[in-house]
């Protein structure tokens, strides 16, 4: 790829589609071309230089225009967040499937060479994650299909585009299944965030305030895996321009697995402060485990995500406490609509 090729960024204003623009720019790329719904002034991230433009997605239209001339195309848009927005709004999950549905429409009439899509682990069976002691999922477990509600079926179906778009079209089309992907630059309040960063805000809160408790969703034994949004943004470069990738499905996650009772105490444990612990056993808390099995992406592309969970942590916790400093005193931080 030429340095000067036209890459476009669809969900850019969020949290993985802006550092991929920060990281592609980072790397020498002088034409990217961001797009989101939001208003420029509320993106999470703006990268001097690069194009931004605020439109729907879900428009035809507009992913005529947002796609004119690229070469390679990104869709990171998706309305998405944690368990407490999926589980709660799961029309407005199943209709991410416009996006997609006139993206890859749009980059393939374009000419695009490359079409790279954001699936996630909650595609797979949910049947075989009932069970904390999970055994980690691999790219098959995703068939027979019983996938998350609303959210995970928008995925399994978006990502059945882009094997049928190379398939009959020949376009070369990649799909990751992103395990929880957290970090600086991401959501941490508002009801679209995820666990990483809503037990590091509780943390914070708790010492702040000196009111010293944590309410913890669920009772605390469900397990996940949490991959660094660096190893998220290297990744999904490997995964685009792999030859041996086209339109297969393949795991982007780390394979740290944690209990959330245990990211508490990390979190606990990162901010100083030991908390009184209530459990509400209403709140979502979703399938009971789930990690990510790397072995096909160790064997494809020698590599797996790999930032140690306490290290991310760190730097997530500390950038936090910041954006609540800095919120405190008036000054603009990442905040969803
Ligand atoms: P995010 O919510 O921070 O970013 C998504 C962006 O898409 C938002 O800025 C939103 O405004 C934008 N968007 C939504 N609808 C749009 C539309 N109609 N037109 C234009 N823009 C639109 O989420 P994220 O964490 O950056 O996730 C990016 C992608 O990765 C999504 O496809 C998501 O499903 C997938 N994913 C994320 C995770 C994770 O842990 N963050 C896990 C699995 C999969």
């Amino acid at each position: 790829m030429a340095k000067d090729d036209l890459i476009v960024v669809a969900g850019a204003g969020g949290f993985i589609g802006g550092a991929l623009v920060r990281y592609f720019s980072d790397k020498g790329f002088t034409r990217i071309r961001a797009i989101d719904k939001k208003p420029l002034p509320v993106w999470y991230q703006r990268t001097p230089g690069v194009e931004c433009l605020c439109l729907d997605l879900s428009d035809e239209q507009n992913c005529r225009r947002a796609v004119e001339g690229a070469t390679e195309v990104y869709n990171l848009a998706a309305d998405m967040g944690g368990m407490g927005f999926i589980e709660r709004f799961r029309v407005e999950c199943l209709r991410s499937v416009l996006i997609n549905t006139h993206m890859i429409e749009s980059a393939y009439r374009a000419g695009a060479k490359r079409y790279f899509y954001s699936s996630s682990a909650c595609a797979y069976n949910t049947t075989l994650q009932a069970d904390p002691n999970v055994r980690a999922l691999k790219e098959s477990d995703a068939y027979p299909a019983m996938s998350e509600r609303g959210y995970g079926w928008e995925k399994l179906i978006s990502e059945m585009f882009c094997q049928e778009y190379c398939a009959e079209r020949g376009m070369k089309t990649f799909i990751a299944r992103f395990h929880n992907v957290y970090g600086p630059w991401g959501t941490w309040d508002g009801g679209r965030e995820k666990a990483p960063a809503a037990i590091c805000r509780k943390v914070l809160e708790a010492r702040n305030s000196g009111v010293k408790a944590i309410e913890i969703w669920g009772d605390g034994t469900q397990t996940r895996s949490f991959m660094y949004i660096d190893d998220c943004v290297h990744g999904i470069d490997q995964i685009a321009h792999c030859e041996k990738l086209i339109a297969t499905p393949i795991n982007l996650g780390s394979s740290e697995l944690i209990a959330i009772n245990d990211l508490v105490t990390m979190a606990e444990a990162i901010g100083g402060v030991q908390l009184e612990r209530t459990h509400d056993l209403n709140a979502p808390r979703g399938v009971a485990g789930r990690n990510s099995d790397n072995a096909f992406i160790q064997q494809i592309l020698g590599w797996e995500p790999s930032l140690p969970l306490r290290t991310g942590m760190e730097r997530t916790f500390a950038w936090i406490d910041q954006q609540m400093q800095d919120r405190k005193a008036g000054k603009h931080t990442v905040r969803d609509l």
